[in-house]
Parts: C-alpha cells; sequence; structure tokens
C-alpha cells in the first residue's frame, strides 16, 4: 500500500509498524447535531482505508473518537435541559444510524470524550511537570515556544509564544494566521458540566480528547491518522505537539488527510448552511447506496462539488451494476466459466488492486468494476453465458464490494419502488393534484429515471444508460 502522507508531503510506501496490525486513529464526530454528507464523506473514506487495508491482508484496529463535550454540545444540552450524557447520546444514536445507512464498517473502537477525563488529566500534568504546559486562572495552556517542532505539520510558523497569547481566546480552532498557545484543560464557568482537577473544575480542550485517547488505546505512535483537510491546523498540530511532547516518541506515522465535500464551490458545512444530510437525501428518495458511490467518486485528495445531477448519476450508475449483477444471477445454464470470462476477471481484479495500493484510487478501482461489466455485457445481452460465468463473475464483485460496499441490494425493490410512485401520480392525476404529479416526476428525475407518457400509459426507463 502506497499513501500520501501529509506529513512529508510525498506519496509513500505504508506498512504497520509491526508489520501485521495497523493501528489507526480517525477524528470523529462532535456530537451535538446530525452529521453532514461532508463530515460522512470523511468517515466514509476512513471506512475505506480500513477496508482496503484489510482487502491487501493487513489486520486493522482503528477507532473513532466521539467528542460528547465542548462548547456546542454543553449549550445543546442546555437549551433542552438534558444533561451532557442525554443530549450526546441521542445525537451518537443517530450518527451510529446513518454510518449503518451508508454500509460503515463499525470502527474497533468508539471511545467517547467524557470516559477518557482521567487520562487527559494525567497528560496535561504530564506536561506540566516537563515544562510545556502553565497554569492561568483555573485553566492549563500548552506553551508552543518549548516545542521545537511546533508547525512540522501544517507548516505554520509558531511566533507568538507563551505569555502573550494565552490570554486572547480559548476557542479550539482558529486560523494560520494566528498561531497561539492552546487550552489544554478550561476553568468551566458556573453551572457548566465540570470535572475536578488540581487546578480546579473545568473541562478538557479539543486536542487534548484525541490525543489522551488514541495512546490510551492504541499505544504512543499511530500508523496512521485520518481527518478532514480542516483538522492539519489546528487540531492535528497541536495533537503532535501535546503528544510527543508528553511520551518523547513520535505520535504517528502516515498522517492521511480528506479533501472536502463543496457545494457552490464553498466548503459544505453547518455554519454556512450550505448541508445536506443523508437523512435529507433519503427523504428526497435517494438510496443510501448512491450517496456512497458518489462520495467516492474522486480521488480523497481531491474536492467533490456536490450537485443532486451528480447524485443523480450515482444513482443511475448503482442500479446499472445492480441490474448487470441481477441478469447475471438469473443465469441457469449449466458450464464452466468461459477463457475470455476468466480473463477479463483476472484484469479487473489486477486493475482493482493497483488502485488500492496506489493511494487508494477509488475513482480507478470503480471502473475496473465498469470495465468488467462493460467487457461481459454483449456477450450477457447475446445469451452466450452460463452459471460458471455468473458464479465466477459473482465472486469477484464480491471481493470487490467487500471494500466499495454499494454492490449488495436487495433485488427488485428499486424497480418497485418506482413503479409504486408511478401509480402513485397516476392517481394524483387523475384527481387533478398536479402540484403532487410534478413533483414525483422531479423526484424521479432526480433518481435518473425518466417517464415516457403514451396513450398506452407511462413507461419509464433510467437515464444515462
Ligand atoms: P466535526 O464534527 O466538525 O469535527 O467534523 C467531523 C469530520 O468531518 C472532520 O474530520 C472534518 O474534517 C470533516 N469535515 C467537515 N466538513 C467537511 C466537508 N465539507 N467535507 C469533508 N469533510 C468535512
Ligand atoms: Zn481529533
Amino acid at each position: 500500500m502506497r499513501l500520501y502522507n501529509t506529513l512529508t508531503r510525498h506519496v509513500e510506501d505504508f506498512l504497520p509498524s509491526d508489520g501485521h496490525t495497523v493501528r489507526m486513529y480517525a477524528c470523529g464526530p462532535t456530537v451535538y447535531d446530525v452529521a453532514h454528507i461532508g463530515n460522512l464523506r470523511t468517515f466514509l473514506f476512513g471506512d475505506l482505508l480500513v477496508r482496503g487495508l484489510r482487502h491487501l491482508g493487513f489486520e486493522v484496529h482503528n477507532v473513532m473518537n466521539l467528542t460528547d463535550v465542548d462548547d456546542k454540545t454543553i449549550a445543546g444540552a442546555a437549551k433542552r435541559g438534558l444533561s451532557l450524557r442525554d443530549y450526546t447520546d441521542e445525537y451518537i444514536a443517530l450518527f451510529h444510524e446513518d454510518l449503518a445507512a451508508l454500509r460503515l464498517q463499525p470502527a474497533w473502537r468508539y471511545t467517547r470524550a467524557t470516559d477518557y477525563v482521567p487520562q487527559m488529566l494525567a497528560l496535561v500534568q504530564i506536561l506540566l511537570d516537563r515544562g510545556h504546559a502553565y497554569v492561568r486562572d483555573g485553566s492549563v495552556y500548552f506553551d508552543i515556544s518549548t516545542f521545537g517542532r511546533y508547525g512540522v505539520l501544517s507548516g505554520v510558523a509558531p511566533e507568538e509564544s507563551a505569555e502573550t497569547a494565552y490570554s486572547r481566546l480559548e476557542a479550539d480552532e482558529y486560523s494560520r494566521e494566528d498561531v497561539r498557545d492552546f487550552a489544554l484543560w478550561k476553568a468551566s464557568a458556573p453551572g457548566e458540566p465540570s470535572w475536578d482537577s488540581p487546578w480546579g473544575p473545568g473541562r478538557p480542550g479539543w486536542h487534548i480528547e484525541c490525543s489522551a485517547m488514541s495512546i490510551a488505546e492504541l499505544g504512543n505512535t499511530l500508523d496512521l491518522h485520518v481527518g478532514g483537510v480542516d483538522l492539519i491546523f489546528p487540531h492535528h498540530e497541536n495533537e503532535i505537539a501535546q503528544s510527543e511532547a508528553a511520551t518523547g516518541e513520535p505520535f504517528v506515522r502516515f498522517w492521511v488527510h480528506v479533501e472536502h465535500l463543496l457545494v457552490d464551490n464553498q466548503k459544505m458545512s453547518k455554519s454556512l448552511g450550505n448541508f445536506y444530510t443523508l437523512r435529507d437525501l433519503i427523504a428526497r428518495g435517494f438510496e443510501p447506496m448512491a450517496v456512497r458511490h458518489h462520495l467516492m467518486t474522486a480521488h480523497y485528495r481531491r474536492q467533490i462539488n456536490f450537485t443532486l445531477d451528480g447524485l443523480a448519476q450515482s444513482t443511475a450508475a448503482v442500479f446499472r451494476l445492480w441490474d448487470f449483477m441481477d441478469r447475471l444471477a438469473d443465469l441457469a445454464a449449466p458450464g464452466d466459466a468461459a477463457a475470455f470470462v476468466l480473463e477479463e476477471i483476472a484484469s479487473a481484479d489486477g486493475a482493482f488492486r493497483t488502485a488500492l495500493s496506489e493511494d487508494m484510487n477509488l475513482p480507478e478501482a470503480v471502473a475496473a468494476v465498469y470495465g468488467l461489466a462493460h467487457a461481459i455485457n454483449p456477450a450477457l445481452a447475446r445469451g452466450e453465458l452460463n452459471a460458471g460465468d455468473s458464479a465466477a463473475i459473482v465472486a469477484f464483485l464480491s471481493r470487490a464490494d467487500e471494500v466499495l460496499g454499494f454492490l449488495a441490494h436487495d433485488r427488485g425493490s428499486a424497480d418497485e419502488d418506482v413503479d409504486h410512485l408511478i401509480a402513485e401520480r397516476n392517481d394524483a392525476r387523475a384527481n387533478k393534484d398536479y402540484a403532487r404529479a410534478d413533483a414525483i416526476r422531479t423526484e424521479l428525475s432526480v433518481r435518473g429515471i425518466v417517464l415516457e407518457d403514451s396513450a398506452q400509459g407511462t413507461r419509464w426507463r433510467r437515464a444515462f444508460e
């Protein structure tokens, strides 16, 4: 496996340090709301990377944290009159529903920040003991001037030093122009959830959470750490500083960062209000598997500009592959697989593995599957294939789907759904409810379904076929 390492800015050969088990950490969601599909792109890539590594023969221990204490979760819980635990429980449950709907495999471990406060306190104490941190007004700050490697990941220059910067802001996120000491532990305001500490009641800063949890679960040096590109600075830079200052060992061997999902060329984000959740898209009639497909249409180091049209194209692509698999499953004539079929499978398999091992090139891996379908389709259409051909092709597709995850499907359900909507549209038209009839046509069209009305009734076909 070759992977682009943000730390060295090169594609490098990747092997786990023990040659066998990959120790990987992915920054997870802040559980104050439902994730948007931009967040899900990053989490999905983590899933694909785990699946890809397993496909190539590695074992993977992957940990994802759930940030269940920060300004947003505290404010959200207070607004609803719930305890922080009860409030974040709800969003954790919704998060797991979204992951299941998108067929992400469960992580080896999910870690909740509030379950690791003792480990965070211990880490902060070590940093104080070693002179990398200082206390002010019940909060503890990391002194970046004591860590010579500060900036190694993001390239920022630590111009500001201790004492000048600490008082200005407690925020976890800030810009590259505004490098500063950051809070490891924050004194809590009256009435806020808090934990006892040697410095008074408070709560952990965001960055220390990830260092403490990853070290507790995976050891001082991780093989892989994954997150969105927006986390490079300050979050991951700060994770390196705290962890290495405390342990004296390298924190992460490979940093892997996923590019953003954009809308109208701006980052999809809660604050800009330009986001879709998976639930929004399902309510519009989209298949979760089309979303899964769509979020891997670009290499992970490239941005994707999200549009409903693009999603409709992914819908058509997924349905086309499902249809191909259904037709293969119908082949009953006995016989062995033909030589040309086995050759096409071998070449698709080679292309698939090469694509994965060359920096997780998923568009190429998916193209290998399309290529096979394209090569096989003419013989399939001519009725020349038998059950042996079918078994060999389906075996390859199942192997590929251990990584891709969007090929498995319930037969026929998608078609029945379309038929059902068309019947509903016919009823709406009979009742002169043209608004509803138009809405159904639009809904079908974004799913890549084209309606053809004629005197004989309504027929449908898939666009992009
Ligand atoms: P958050 O819940 O805001 O901490 O974000 C969770 C994850 O989603 C982080 O790894 C972010 O880098 C990532 N993320 C946030 N917005 C986007 C986006 N528009 N596209 C891709 N990843 C994103
Ligand atoms: Zn993190």
